[in-house]
């Protein structure tokens, strides 16, 4: 049978015209990413064969009693030939998986993926960081060879299939033989180019340094004829004083497909009752798919040192999605199911003394390596706080956690450090949500706080929103939103004679303010005067009880439709408009022209909270009139 040509997937071309084109200088890396699938492809064999099996922990990796080979991966440089070959003995793929796998990328997020891709791309440097996260680690082949066959059979099958591909945006298949289920990939290398970091790959001297260097760890003998040349010890079982940095390193990005180096390494040892080992870490940076319902997981589940799944949510709660690692659950059957894995209560107990493990780790980066932090918490934070509202126990750590910006100065800060700043009589703290860092720096409300020397907190993710809302308290002070009408700055005694001062200039406007509000009694809730203003004319703020306007629009987004809440709009009696409009208007509440100030008085304090008006066309019409009435 003839070979059959196919096209590869738009994204894939884009991608491999990435890679062959790279710039990036440690090409090195591809024998990682191959070995690293022919890992995967073992493990995937392995589990195959021994679940189901009774007592099947100690499949090893010897040879299977079908006279199937020792599950392995072998390589073989030839100098003359200019090659490298990569076999493994795993699971093998179909000719449909290769046309799927290796053709094309169907993960989600591909399109933002290639556009970061090539941003980076743009200033000079392929982002390799971005390929491995996203996991198409078999293409970066592609910067050491210009050509690559891949020959493959699938666990079960007879036939193998063959795959030829040069790289330039199309690849053939064909029917093949192989003796037994597995995967051979030979690469034709390209020309030695030390200075552009291509090494002569078909060196045996130059791949066993890469091996070792990489995937020392990796579960299964790497060999070169007769030599292994990695040590295949499972790196969590191994005392921490015996593994290097560059090991732990090392096995990080086997493990998480990341480039970048781990920004925290946390090795978890639990023994007593239960016997467990965990290697966590924290990534450098947040994945582009942080957000994405369809990321991947980030811990593998092992029982005694076999792997046993991938993503195993049950390990580690959706808050901290992004830690990547792997536990070794000594006690647990191999057998285990998903739906047996959420009621296992072993499982229950480590899943409770990870997550110790990792909110630790960040209380003492927050506490020793500040700016880290500050940096740490920019990417993750948003996904740390959806902890406080999914999952009740770890609240009161996340809380501690937290890092916000604030009216005290440039620099975030922390709530212990907000609490040690607070005045003498101030029984709360003072917080403000808003849609971006700078709607939230320059909103009104803060300047009757700002002006009274009381701090508040800025908050702008739009998770904020949603755990703000439930007032937590932190120690036994309640986080308090100041977009709330019943939340006045100051002490008990700064409110009483705020209030008493209210209440002398309401004598004052109030035939103003209950014309003001006729005029745009559909809109609000009511008209109100305020002592939080100091330059502002006007500001929104929600009634004790209902959501804030912010929180209206979110949920709104989030498709879900919201019972319409009106806004209370307050008023600033000292701004000098307010004399000039009880002069000009007296009592007279059906002058238009009043109606179309106070329709402005709404818009401006609409702009000031989210950066739009709710009704462009009557704003626009209310601003006409006044700008014709001036002149
Ligand atoms: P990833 O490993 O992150 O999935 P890759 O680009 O490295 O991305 O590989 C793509 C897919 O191709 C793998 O998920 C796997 O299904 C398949 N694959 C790659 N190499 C092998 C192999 N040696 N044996 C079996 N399947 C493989
Ligand atoms: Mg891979």
């Amino acid at each position: 049978m003839t070979a059959e040509r196919h096209e590869f997937q738009a994204e894939v071309k884009q991608l491999l015209d990435l890679m062959v084109h790279s710039l990036y200088s440690d090409k090195d890396v591809f024998l990682r990413e191959l070995i690293s699938n022919a890992s995967d492809a073992l493990d995937k064999l392995r589990f195959e064969r021994v679940a189901g099996t009774e007592g099947g922990t100690e499949a090893g990796t010897e040879a299977g009693s079908d006279g199937q080979p020792e599950l392995g991966i072998t390589l073989a440089g030839d100098a003359a030939a200019r090659t490298l070959t990569i076999a493994d003995s795993g699971i093998g793929m179909t000719r449909d998986e290769v046309i799927k796998n290796i053709g094309t990328i169907a993960k989600s997020g591909t399109k933002e993926f290639l556009a970061a891709v090539k941003a980076k791309a743009n200033q000079g440097a392929l982002a390799p960081e971005l390929i491995g996260q996203f996991g198409v680690g078999f293409y970066a082949a592609f910067m050491v060879a210009d050509r690559i066959e891949l020959v493959t059979r699938k666990a079960g099958e007879t036939t193998a299939t063959k795959w030829v591909s040069t790289g330039d945006g199309a690849y053939t298949i064909e029917d093949a033989e192989r003796d037994h289920s597995g995967t051979t990939i030979t690469l034709h290398l390209k020309a030695v180019d030390d200075e552009h970091g291509l090494h002569d790959y078909s060196n045996d001297r130059v791949v066993d340094d890469i091996v070792k260097r990489y995937s020392d760890f990796v579960a299964y003998p790497i060999k070169r004829g007769e030599t292994t040349l990695n040590s295949m010890k499972a790196i969590w079982d191994r005392p921490k004083s015996e593994v290097t940095e560059e090991e732990y390193k090392d096995f990080y990005k086997h493990l998480s497909h990341d480039w970048n180096d781990p920004l925290r390494t946390i090795p978890v040892k639990m023994e007593g009752t239960l016997e467990a080992y965990a290697l966590l870490y924290l990534p450098t940076k947040p994945s582009f798919d942080l957000f994405s319902p369809e990321m991947k997981r980030g811990v593998q589940l092992y029982v005694k040192r076999v792997f046993v799944m991938d993503e195993c949510k049950e390990l580690m709660p959706s808050y901290l999605r992004f830690v990547k690692g792997v536990v070794d659950a000594h006690d647990l059957s191999l057998n285990v199911s998903r739906e047996i894995l959420q009621k296992d209560r072993q499982i229950a107990i480590i899943k409770k003394q990870l997550v110790k493990k990792v909110l630790g780790s960040l209380d003492e980066m927050k506490r020793d390596a500040r700016d880290q932090y500050l940096e740490f918490w920019a990417g993750f934070g948003p996904a740390i706080k959806e902890g406080m509202v999914t999952s009740e126990g770890d609240s009161e750590k996340i809380l501690d956690l937290v890092v916000a910006g604030t009216t005290h100065g440039e620099q975030p800060t922390t709530l212990a450090e907000y609490v040690s700043r607070m005045k003498e009589g101030q029984d709360a703290i003072y917080v403000l949500t808003g849609t971006s860092k700078e709607a939230v720096a320059r909103s009104p409300l803060l300047e009757g706080f700002k002006a009274k020397g009381y701090e508040v907190l800025l908050f702008s993710d739009p998770i904020d929103e949603i755990w703000l809302e439930r007032e937590p308290k932190f120690g036994d002070k309640q986080l308090k939103s100041i977009g709330r009408g019943d939340v006045q700055p100051g002490s008990e005694d700064e409110r009483k004679a705020d209030a008493a001062a209210i209440e002398d200039q309401r004598r004052e406007l109030g035939d103003l303010l209950a014309c003001l509000k006729a005029a745009i009694e559909t809109d609000v809730k009511d008209v109100r005067l305020s002592s939080r203003l100091t330059s502002s004319p006007s500001c929104l703020v929600a009634d004790e009880h209902d959501l804030t306007p912010r929180m209206q629009k979110l949920l709104e987004q989030m498709g879900q439709a919201p019972p319409k809440v009106l806004p209370v709009l307050e008023l600033n009696p000292k701004h000098p408009l307010m004399p000039k409009l009880k002069a000009a208007f007296g009592v007279n509440s059906t002058d238009p022209r009043l109606a179309a100030y106070a329709r402005l008085l709404l818009g401006q304090a609409y702009l000031a909270d989210t950066g739009s008006v709710p009704n462009p066309e009557a704003f626009s019409k209310a601003l006409d009139d006044v700008m014709l009435g001036a002149i």
